[in-house]
């Protein structure tokens, strides 16, 4: 066998890790994009996805390894947020219901009118020309159905929770399956790294609270939009860091300082070096606003 070029040991790849995380429940994982994860509960007659990951063609993958290993259909899916890496594969849920909060369907609909447009995606292929087929088939579907702060789908004894949170950004929710005690906590936790906490949308106090809500309920095992499964400890371990974060900044408004001076709390590293520099000057306007 001949040596294998650098070529083929960098090639990019969709492929992405299945886990069944308890009897009813498995997690798909990309970790090729920021450890990006969707979900799937098996009730006793059929199955809730959670997102989608990044293309249609995982989405595919991830959707009929559910309902073989499962023998059930899905009937609903459900979208965290209106961020692309967790609604891009939709397309292959064109035949169940997709649903979200009330405030990521206003999201999507905006951000329809200002990007998701042709030459959005022509550059992105131009930026990675080997993942051009899998971009080609990304479709922006609107949820059909959405709900202002909860939802519960029950199935016989079974039940599945959404909350909104609004925090990690507008709209931002997660799942409950108080029968195997799994939270889906979308995208505000990134487990072990630094939160995403900049989106101009976002919402720190919704997330403090919603970080708050997911600890009163009784958890074994915790799926973040990012990273791996870890248990609620993490979830303490990332609301103090954030209240930490927040008297920093509190700080360093009272002092007249600027958002260059706010002491940021040690932490975990950040998964992209732009998340710190950003999330200074975006806590600051926010806590110089609702303070
Ligand atoms: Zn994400």
């Amino acid at each position: 066998m001949s040596e294998p070029t650098c070529e083929i040991m960098t090639a990019p790849t969709i492929d992405f890790t299945i886990d069944e995380i308890t009897l009813r429940t498995i997690v798909a994982t990309y970790e090729d994009y920021f450890s990006v994860t969707a979900g799937a509960i098996a009730l006793d007659d059929f199955i809730i996805v959670i997102d989608t990951l990044i293309y249609p063609r995982q989405a595919k993958k991830f959707r009929e390894h559910a309902e073989a290993k499962f023998g059930l259909p899905v009937k609903y899916l459900f979208i965290t947020h209106f961020h692309g890496d967790h609604h891009y594969g939709s397309a292959i849920f064109k035949d169940v219901e997709i649903f979200s909060s009330d405030a990521t369907i206003e999201r999507m609909k905006r951000k329809m009118k200002e990007g998701w447009k042709q030459e959005d995606f022509d550059r992105w292929k131009e930026e990675d020309p080997e993942f051009a087929e899998y971009i080609d088939e990304i479709e922006i579907i609107l949820p059909s159905a959405g709900f202002e702060i909860e939802r519960t789908i029950s199935n016989n004894d079974l039940q599945v929770e959404f909350y909104h949170s609004g925090g990690h950004c507008a709209g931002e929710s997660y799942a409950y399956f108080p029968n195997e005690k799994v939270l889906f906590a979308g995208d505000d936790l990134a487990t072990r790294q630094w939160p995403y906490i900049s989106e101009p949308c976002g919402d720190p106090e919704g997330w403090l609270r919603a970080f708050e809500h997911m600890l009163s309920l009784d958890v074994n095992l915790v799926v973040p939009g990012h990273g791996a499964i870890v248990e609620p400890e993490h979830i303490k371990e990332q609301l103090d860091h954030l209240r930490e974060l927040k008297h920093a900044v509190l700080r360093a408004i009272s002092e007249g300082k600027g958002s260059d001076d706010i002491e940021i709390p040690e932490f975990y590293e950040p998964a992209a070096d732009w998340q710190i520099p950003r999330a200074r000057e975006f806590l600051y306007n926010y806590y110089s606003k609702v303070r």
